[in-house]
Order: structure tokens, then C-alpha cells, then sequence
């Protein structure tokens, strides 16, 4: 597998990215949510290096696709999560491709009650977007090429790897 992005890279950028969370947030408390499984090594650097008053929890988000419908439905399942109603979160994800699972997320925590809603992705797809959203925090942007590591699995394998690679073309997604 090719490495993309070397584990040394993605700690300086989540590095930076921590530092520049908490200059937004400016001392204010902040409720990380990650969206499991994909979020897992994310989150867990990035947490350590954010110098704020800090709750985390999680929730899972998977779409099924049927054999006969081309759309998509996302299953948001959020039983683990902490009472986020009046909280400022700050919602993480491993990646941002169509957008779909971000925008739905996002109106889901509004729906439950909280305050307000900021995103944090690893990476983003380019050329990739489907719907209109914004992420607040993005640590890489990156070709439309498949990656697995640090988190990220192809039929849930390679999520333990500390780089970030793409997977070959010639595989089955
Ligand atoms: P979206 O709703 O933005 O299309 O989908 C985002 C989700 O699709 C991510 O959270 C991730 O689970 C999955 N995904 C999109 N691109 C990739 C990729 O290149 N590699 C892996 N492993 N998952 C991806
Ligand atoms: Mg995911």
C-alpha cells in the first residue's frame, strides 16, 4: 500500500488543529463528539492536546444501501451519548466525501438539543461533495482516492495502521 500521509504528519497537523480549536473556543466548555468507528485514533490525540473544560462521547452513523434503491439511508445511533442539550459540541469525523453523514449528523445534535454545532474532519475528499457543507476544522484535503489507516477500514481492516494509505484501485471496495 502506498502511504499517503505519515503518522508523523497527522500528529503535527492534529497537533495544530487542537491549538487551533481551542483558540475558537477561547476557554468556553466543549462536548466532543466522534462519530464511531472511523473517529477512534482521531479523537483520541486530539483530546489530549486541547487545552479546554472537555466532555467526549460517541455515536454511530452507518448507511445501508438496498439492492434496489440507489439513495442511501443513514442509521444515527446515539444511546452512549452524554446529555447534550445547552452544550457547544464539536462533532468528529475521520472523513468528509458526499457530506451526506455530516449534514444529517449535524441536524440530529440540533434535534437533541444542542446549542451549537462545530466540525472537525481528518481529511476531505476533493471533487467529492454532494451537498453543500462547511466543516469548521479540516487537518488534510486529499485526491478522491480510497485511504484506510489511523482509524479508517476497508471492510473493517487496516483501522490500526499509524499512516494513512491508499488503498489500491485493483482492490474491491
Ligand atoms: P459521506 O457521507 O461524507 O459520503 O461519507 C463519509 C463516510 O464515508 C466516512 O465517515 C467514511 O466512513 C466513509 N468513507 C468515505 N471515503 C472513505 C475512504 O476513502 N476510506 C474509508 N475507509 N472510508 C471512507
Ligand atoms: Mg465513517
Amino acid at each position: 500500500m502506498e502511504i499517503l500521509i505519515p503518522a508523523e504528519r497527522i500528529q503535527s497537523r492534529v497537533a495544530e488543529m487542537a491549538t487551533d480549536i481551542a483558540r475558537v473556543y477561547n476557554g468556553k466548555p466543549v462536548t466532543v463528539v466522534g462519530i464511531l468507528t472511523g473517529c477512534l485514533m482521531f479523537t483520541a490525540d486530539l483530546i489530549r492536546r486541547i487545552d479546554l473544560p472537555l466532555r467526549v462521547g460517541f455515536l454511530t452513523a452507518s448507511s445501508y444501501r438496498g439492492p434496489t434503491t440507489v439513495a442511501s439511508k443513514l442509521i444515527i445511533r446515539d444511546d452512549l451519548l452524554p446529555d447534550i442539550s445547552g452544550r457547544h459540541i464539536l462533532l468528529l469525523d475521520d472523513i468528509l466525501d458526499t457530506g451526506k453523514t455530516l449534514t444529517r449528523v449535524v441536524a440530529h445534535l440540533i434535534d437533541r438539543g444542542a446549542e451549537a454545532v462545530k466540525v472537525a474532519v481528518l481529511l476531505r475528499k476533493i471533487g467529492r461533495q454532494e451537498v453543500p457543507f462547511e466543516p469548521d476544522f479540516v487537518g488534510f484535503t486529499i485526491p478522491d482516492q480510497f485511504v484506510v489507516g489511523y482509524g479508517l477500514d476497508f471492510n473493517d481492516e487496516y483501522r490500526h495502521l499509524p499512516d494513512i494509505a491508499v488503498l489500491q484501485a485493483s482492490e474491491p471496495r
